[in-house]
């Protein structure tokens, strides 16, 4: 297509409707008809990053190819779209400031007042249009963070008026909403969407189409309703359904007729009907497996849904490709105990060792491990997962009693893991860490070459600290093999345990590269490891 699009998604009511989603969905339907799409999400924060946030805060920080630390929602949208994402698909509050800023300093504005409209709106424009100048989309898709009416927002809704404004048709607008259930009533309520719609209505901006969030299915009646007093056609109100998982969510998308509206809506010819033969086949395989596993994901946030969100999907994708459910038991590894750790990990086919920062339930995480490595549980670790299982075996295995990574003790005497080079000159934390894809090499000879059929590698990393080459030879001997390394700067990626059915610890993150057309290969074997071990 010769002008890009400008879709828009903004979000009304209440948060955690699933924008996200809604905005993945449509990706994958533009995608299944032959358009080219990408998604962008703009943050209201004022960090620059979600790098520094606490888990608690904002679930999971994803990481992409080059190095940029994002919203866990970019994560959607590489999984459901298999299309990397880069720093431009996602932009804070703070980055925008700080470029602002920067040139106020380097004399650019010389003589102007510097000031919410022009200088952040036309920023914030410029950071959405960068992806559509790249020639690379037909369709760009920039999900607004938040929920209107909210005082952070409003530059980012003001930018929206604007450019839809210039734009005309190339430019569409979903607004999600809520429709909720009163179940003392006995009816669904479209008041709130009635409001938030005058709330954006009094910001400028007429939405083109809105998307409902239900409980409950919408009638004719309603449809009608939210269409007469929201200025949109009934065709245009579109039905979110609660789905039993998010990949269904493309599918119910199509039958609502979402992607037709934003066609019809941004003067798009439509040629062709949406090809989702791969994803049907996805989805079915999801809900007919044929066997079952347990596997223990032990981790310090396991009270929190999004904390390790690419990896209970990646879990999902190496599901579909074994016919195997896998259920996701959280294990608290400030639970584990001494004399408690046959109860909560017994009866599991497989234990991933999650990553992580800090002191708190690493002990837990190591014991754990312990338990997988002596009795022949398949195991793997992730970033601090991994340094863990190389912490267990330098403190049980080759008698190192008080082995440790200097993150966790700095004043060890066997600083097994330990910071890297590079990292001991950096004082800010923001954005710092090793980040983004790094070349990796396998060994010849390793089951690692086996699961990823192929010797070289790329992987993304997010952490300070690596395996110390100290003490190398030591673990060779004993069995615990480097059988990953990256070749540039002699750093240990992956170690595997000879001896042991599958026990696998990774430096690196497979989790953020899993996709549904893509399952990650060492997720997939995780999977039908755990299986033939329960059988
Ligand atoms: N805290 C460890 C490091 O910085 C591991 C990080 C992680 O698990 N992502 O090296």
């Amino acid at each position: 297509m010769s002008q890009t699009k400008y879709i828009f998604v903004t979000g009304g009511v209440s948060s955690s409707l699933g924008k996200g989603i809604i905005s993945a969905s449509l990706a994958k339907l533009l995608q299944a008809r032959g358009f080219k799409a990408t998604i962008q999400k703009l943050d209201p924060y004022i960090n620059i990053d979600p790098g520094t946030l606490n888990p608690y805060e904002h679930g999971e920080c994803y990481v992409t190819d080059d190095g940029a630390e994002t919203d866990l929602d970019l994560g959607h949208y590489e999984r459901f779209s298999n299309v990397p994402t880069s720093q431009a698909n996602n932009v804070t509050t703070g980055r925008i400031y700080q470029s602002v800023i920067d040139k106020e300093r380097k004399g650019d504005y010389l003589g102007s007042t510097v000031q919410v409209i022009p200088h952040i709106t036309d920023e914030i424009k410029r950071c959405i249009k960068i992806l559509g100048e790249s020639g690379k989309y037909d369709f760009v898709i920039t999900e607004i963070g938040g929920t209107v009416g909210d005082i952070e927002s409003l530059p980012y809704i003001e930018t929206v008026r604007q450019m839809r404004w210039e734009l005309g048709e190339n430019c569409a607008v979903i607004h999600l909403t809520l429709v909720p259930y009163l179940a003392a009533a006995g009816e669904l309520k479209t008041k709130p969407t009635q409001h938030s719609v005058k709330t954006l209505l009094e910001q400028g901006v007429q939405p083109d189409i809105i998307v409902c969030r239900t409980e409950h299915s919408l009638n004719e009646g309603l449809r009608k309703k939210i269409a007469l007093f929201c200025n949109v056609s009934p065709s245009a109100v579109i039905e979110s359904i609660d789905a039993p998982s998010i990949y269904d969510v493309p599918i119910l998308m199509k039958s609502e007729g979402l992607d037709v509206e934003v066609l019809n809506k941004t003067n798009t010819p439509i040629k062709t009907e949406p090809d989702l033969a791969n994803w049907e086949n996805f989805l079915y395989k999801l809900k007919h497996p044929k066997h079952e596993v347990n596997i223990g994901l032990v981790g310090k946030y396991v009270e929190l849904k999004d904390a390790y969100k690419s990896i209970t999907e990646a879990f999902v994708h190496a599901s579909t490709s074994n016919d195997c459910k896998v259920n996701v038991r959280m294990v608290h590894s400030e639970s584990i105990c001494g004399d408690c750790i046959d109860e909560h990990l017994k009866g599991l086919d497989g234990i991933l060792v999650a990553p992580g920062f800090g002191h708190r339930g690493i002990e837990g995480k190591i014991s754990a491990i312990k338990y997988a490595r002596e009795n022949n549980i398949p195991f793997l670790g992730i970033c601090l997962g991994m340094q863990c299982a190389v912490i267990e075996f330098a403190r049980n295995v080759l008698g190192h009693k008080d082995a440790h990574s200097t993150e966790m003790n700095p004043e060890t005497k066997y600083p097994v893991i330990d910071i890297m080079e590079e990292q001991k000159k950096i004082s800010n934390l923001g954005g710092t860490m090793r980040l983004g894809t790094y070349q990796c090499k396998i060994e010849k000879g390793s089951k690692l070459i086996g699961i990823y059929n192929t010797d070289e590698i790329q992987e993304r990393h997010r952490h300070r600290y690596e395996f110390n080459n100290a003490y190398l030879e030591e673990y060779k001997k004993v069995g615990l093999k480097p059988v990953g390394i990256n070749t540039k700067n002699n750093l240990v990626e992956v170690v595997e345990l000879e001896q042991h059915p599958w026990f696998i610890g990774v430096q690196f993150h497979p989790e953020y590269k899993s996709t549904v057309a893509n399952p990650h290969p060492l997720f997939v074997n995780f999977v039908k490891a755990a299986l033939d071990n329960k059988s």
